[in-house]
């Protein structure tokens, strides 16, 4: 089993409500236990200002998926969820992104680990230092190198 940390965020329709789905959706998964899960933090949106507020969570979890494979899960379950991709930090009902797995660095067309962004937003490295400040220290440590 590996270890890995997700990243959840909503901003439409009982925003909690969503994150409580998502994460009740990703621990019925059997090769996913969710292990850990941060406060329910509420966030101005990102990168794109104009849209409601967000909430954010980050769960720990611990997975026999494959990096790739977490992916696909985690984006059946924003379309289960009915998230519909229009714009890039547009509004959604679900976002589920790989902040990071284990300590794999890649950069693939798919997937980056860790998440790109992750060391400059506040709603990620906040619930991260939370549930894991080792995780979080080595996304700063990564970005800084
Ligand atoms: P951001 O990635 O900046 O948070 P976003 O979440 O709004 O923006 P999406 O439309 O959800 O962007 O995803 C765009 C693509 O990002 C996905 O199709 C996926 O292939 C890719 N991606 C690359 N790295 C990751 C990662 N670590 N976690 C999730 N998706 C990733
Ligand atoms: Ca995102
Ligand atoms: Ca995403």
């Amino acid at each position: 089993m590996s270890h890995a940390w997700l990243s959840l965020g909503a901003n439409l329709e009982k925003p909690v409500e969503q994150l409580a789905n998502a994460t009740h959706l990703l621990s019925a998964n059997p090769a996913i236990n969710v292990i850990v899960q941060s406060k329910v933090l509420k966030n101005p949106a990102w990168g794109k200002t104009d849209q409601p507020d967000f909430h954010n969570i980050v769960l720990g979890i611990e997975t026999s998926l494959t990096p790739l494979e977490l992916l696909d899960t985690c984006q059946s379950i924003e379309n289960k969820m009915g998230r519909v991709r229009k714009e890039r930090w547009g509004p959604r009902l679900i976002d589920i992104d790989i902040v990071a797995y284990e300590r794999i660095r890649m950069d693939t067309e798919r997937l980056t680990l860790p998440h790109p962004h992750a060391h400059e937003r506040e709603f990620v490295l906040k619930p991260l230092s939370e549930i894991s400040p080792e995780t979080q220290n080595w996304i700063l440590e990564q970005a800084a190198s």
